[in-house]
């Protein structure tokens, strides 16, 4: 069973500060699970975590992992920006973008960052624009299905993202003459992972590819970058990843490839995202209408705009009716947002306990990808971000949004004064 990091008595005293809906946070439980990771892949001398920015952009949850001895990976200026605002520079930064703007890559350089090229067209781009740093990390796409021992995991043939190997092999030679000194690689080849093979097996196909890349370009290679993508259960009888065996399951295929071609102080990075804080955070919101049509409907005062996931993806998050936990699940609901669409709900057909207008809810599993991928759809407003600290305090991490700041990108003109 998922049980909520916050009592129904803590909401009840935050409530009175801090109104529904917002998004709160776990400390303690953030710190814990990268200590976790760490801990896995201690194996590894260069071992360092990025945390996608993307996942959760704000900049006090980003110091308590930057505390812990998280890097940061940006793919945007605004993420650029937060890492510098935390101090962030050089081989600590991670950008990883595509379809990159000059200015990003201008501020990229400026910062030191290690840059991680999505294209072979980019390496131009990147030396016209910002010029070419010392050290360089492209992404790899293989093409084709990807699968592991437990089956397909994920279609790279169909993404976006990345170099071919023949372009690889091509620019890793470009980038060696131009100077660069030490290289990366990185592949992101299937999200929201629920298997321990997950990584290993990508570990061993980007390690293979590297001895290869060294065999036919004579780079030094310095870092092996697995990305993203180990996921979380949503579903409660879903099982969690054992980052423990995930790290040995690396550890083999570096013993297996690296270590006999001579490249055993090879690097491992991460990027993670969901697995570092999505267990970490709740959306919290209060039942304010209750409507029996052909279904029963519970709608809340958040909606799509405050977690995106279910509408976008039909994603499943738990939820729990706070204070009745033990109570038997004989309603079906949807559980709705207010949005002026029908795609705005939390859950569909779901058995809960009976929903009195007035409850809270706790909609879990929020801390990455939630708040972060809100837009501001039918004008509604984003939601404050709550931290619980290890003492149980509560902090004010980002306020809610007001119609001012809904309206601030009017105010070169005739209109602005008439609307606040
Ligand atoms: C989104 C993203 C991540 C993080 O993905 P998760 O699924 O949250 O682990 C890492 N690297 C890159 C380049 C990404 O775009």
């Amino acid at each position: 069973m998922k049980k909520p990091f916050v009592t129904l008595e803590q909401l009840k005293d935050i409530v009175k500060t801090y109104p529904t809906p917002f998004h709160i946070y776990d400390e303690k439980g953030i710190r814990e699970n990268a200590r976790k990771l760490k801990e896995a892949f201690a194996w590894n001398k260069g071992f360092k975590e990025y945390f996608a920015v993307k996942a959760t952009p704000n900049p006090y949850i980003i110091n308590i992992l930057k505390e812990e001895g998280c890097g940061v990976d940006c793919s945007s200026l605004t993420e650029l920006m937060l890492a510098k605002a935390l101090d962030y520079k050089g081989e600590d930064i991670m950008f990883s973008s595509n379809v990159t703007p000059a200015e990003e890559f201008m501020m990229a350089r400026e910062l030191n960052a290690v840059i991680n090229l999505d294209d072979f067209t980019h390496i131009e781009f990147l030396e016209r624009v910002a010029g070419l740093p010392k050290i360089i990390s492209c992404r790899y796409n293989p093409g084709g299905i990807f699968t592991t021992t437990n089956g397909i995991m994920d279609n790279p043939g169909d993404a976006k993202y990345g170099f071919t190997k023949e372009q690889l092999i091509e620019g890793f030679r470009i980038l060696k003459d131009k100077g660069v000194e030490e290289f990366g690689i990185h592949a992101f080849l299937a999200s929201n992972t629920l298997s321990n093979e997950y990584y290993p097996t990508l570990a061993g196909v980007l390690f293979k590819l590297a001895v290869e890349l060294r065999d036919k370009t004579g780079v030094n290679i310095k870092f092996i970058n697995l990305s993203g993508g180990i996921g979380v259960p949503y579903l409660p009888d879903e099982k969690p990843n054992d980052i423990m065996v995930i790290g040995e399951g690396v550890r083999k295929a570096f013993e297996e490839i690296l270590v006999p071609a001579g490249m055993g102080d090879i690097a491992i990075y991460t990027e993670l995202g969901r697995y570092m804080l999505a267990p970490y955070g709740h959306l919290v919101a209060s039942a304010i209408h209750e409507k029996n049509i052909y279904k029963q409907y519970i709608g809340l005062d958040a909606c799509a705009v405050n977690l995106m996931r279910p509408a976008m993806y039909r994603a499943y998050h738990h939820i729990t009716v706070m204070g009745k936990e033990d109570a038997p699940c004989d309603y079906k609901y949807d559980i709705t947002g207010s949005l002026c669409e029908n795609n705005d709900k939390f859950a569909i057909d779901r058995m809960l306990p009976k929903i009195d207008v007035g409850d809270l809810i706790v909609i879990h599993d929020t801390g990455a990808h939630g708040f972060s991928m809100g837009y501001n759809y039918n004008g509604k407003l984003k939601s404050a971000e709550l931290l619980l600290k290890e003492d149980n305090s509560v902090q004010l991490i980002r306020r809610a949004e007001t119609p001012e700041d809904y309206f601030a990108t009017f105010d070169f003109g005739e209109y602005f004064s008439k609307l606040l």
